[in-house]
């Protein structure tokens, strides 16, 4: 799976915009979180890493702006165990394991649309990646 971030205008948010794409291209959208207000919308989405091509394509016809966050690395190496990462992570996604150390679910990070461990972590153990060197041509709306 890949996260995506789909920025929508006010006009866009006020239709079915996801709902349309997901009919039209068969795709499952699976929304992480979303943002919305009357003056526009942020939705953090995942999706196969099969269909990114076509549903970026897709929502930057309608007008969207997509870009592709980065999510975060931990080096075990650097990392001492303090817990700093841990308590400011919003979605749980680090975690203590039995032995101390810290665990990492990738699957729940919300990436630099969040980046707190990054700027927390006082080992500098923890850097933004790009995810499964998947890269995205820059919005052109
Ligand atoms: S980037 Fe945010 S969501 Fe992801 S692990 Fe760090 S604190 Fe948690
Ligand atoms: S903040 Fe850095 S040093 Fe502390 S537990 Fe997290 S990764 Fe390890």
């Amino acid at each position: 799976m890949v996260k995506i971030l789909i920025k929508l205008s006010e006009e866009l948010v006020a239709k079915p915009t996801t709902a349309e794409i997901i009919l039209e291209h068969k795709v499952p959208i699976n929304i992480i979180t979303a943002h919305v207000t009357s003056k526009g919308g942020d939705y953090l989405v995942d999706i196969p890493d099969e269909s990114l091509e076509t549903v970026v394509t897709a929502f930057r016809k309608k007008g969207a702006m997509v870009t592709l966050p980065k999510l975060i690395e931990i080096d075990k190496d650097k990392c001492f165990n303090c817990g700093a990462c841990v308590s400011i992570c919003p979605v749980e996604a680090i975690t203590v394991a039995e032995d101390k150390s810290v665990n990492f679910d990738q699957e729940k990070c919300v990436g630099s649309t969040c980046s707190a461990c990054v700027e927390a972590c006082p080992a500098r153990a923890i850097k933004s990646v790009k995810q499964n060197n998947h890269e995205l041509e820059n919005n052109t709306h």
